[in-house]
């Protein structure tokens, strides 16, 4: 009996102690599955509009991902899972593709093309093929680089920095559009905003969050501003959930606003009925 409760107690503390790697290792199981075939796997759309006008300027490609036992995987757990395992390149090669695909319908538009973003993680970065794969895809699926921008974060940045810095610079000669994501939030030096070709600096929700009341950070949006456009940098607010926080940031020059307050993230079909409708 006593040899029993022993073990009982000590399968459970091995439970408790792997459940993440049982997650982990069903969701590596999962992707490896989903990269075959598809089943659950999508982007969504979410727009991004000028601050001035109010004109829609493009849209941040945003990866969703529904599995049939698991549920929804958010994106960023999808995503440690897959540059943990190396299947990063793979759906990280899926994002850039259906998003370019997608964008190319796009741009038949009397309004003016519209640009897609997409989040590209580190290791992803890293794969010494990057430069090539993203300038055939977008050969093959027919969008112009300008109409692509990538999303890094200072982190993705500094891991990548000296190993990375050509492809950066070769990737903005060719046009694509590189935007630095989350800012304020990574670990950084500021010195890659003097070393790298970047276009647009994308300031974090957690500074938006407390807009307009707080003190703190107006002062931090405001100098995030500044530096920006002192450097040349477009600007975009993220996590915009106010008219208040909107108004806000209109008034302190910011370029684009996205967030809650205009469009959530939204399926391929919804975001191409809006722009039909507008
Ligand atoms: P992110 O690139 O900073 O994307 C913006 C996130 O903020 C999205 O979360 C979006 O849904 C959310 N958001 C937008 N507006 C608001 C708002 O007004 N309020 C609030 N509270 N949230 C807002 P999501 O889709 O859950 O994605 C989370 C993160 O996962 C992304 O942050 C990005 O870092 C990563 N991610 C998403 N898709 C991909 C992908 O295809 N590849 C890679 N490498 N990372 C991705
Ligand atoms: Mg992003
Ligand atoms: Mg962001
Ligand atoms: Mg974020």
């Amino acid at each position: 009996r006593a040899k029993d409760l022993g073990k009982n107690r000590c399968e459970r503390f091995d439970v408790s102690m792997n459940l993440a790697a049982v997650r982990r290792h069903a969701i590596e199981q999962a992707l490896r599955q989903v990269l075959e075939d598809g089943e659950g796997l999508a982007l969504h759309y979410q727009p991004v509009f000028s601050a001035t006008d109010r004109r829609m300027m493009g849209a941040e490609a945003l990866l969703r991902w529904t599995h049939a036992r698991l549920g929804a995987i958010p994106p960023l757990e999808a995503v440690m899972v897959a540059e943990e395992c190396g299947l990063i390149v793979h759906l990280g090669y899926w994002v850039v593709r259906t998003a370019c695909r997608d964008a190319a319908r796009w741009q038949a538009r009397a309004e003016g093309p519209l640009r897609v973003a997409v989040n590209v993680s580190a290791r992803q970065l890293g794969d010494p093929q990057f430069l090539e794969r993203v300038m055939d895809i977008l050969r093959e699926e027919g969008l112009p680089a300008h109409l692509l921008e990538i999303e890094l974060t200072e982190t993705v940045l500094m891991e990548n920095m000296d190993a990375c810095a050509s492809t950066l610079h070769r990737l903005s000669q060719l046009g694509v559009h590189l935007a630095i994501d989350d800012f304020g939030t990574g670990y950084s030096s500021l010195a890659y905003l003097r070393r790298l070709p970047m276009k647009r600096l994308k300031i974090d929700r957690s500074f938006i969050r407390d807009l307009p009341g707080q003190e703190h950070s107006r002062m931090i949006v405001n100098a995030i501003i500044a530096l920006s456009h002192g450097l040349g940098l477009a600007v975009t607010a993220e996590g915009v959930e106010t008219r208040e926080q909107a108004d806000y940031l209109v008034d302190a020059g910011c370029d684009v606003l996205q967030g809650f307050a205009f469009a959530r993230p939204m399926p391929v079909e919804q975001f191409e009925q809006m722009q039909a409708a507008r």
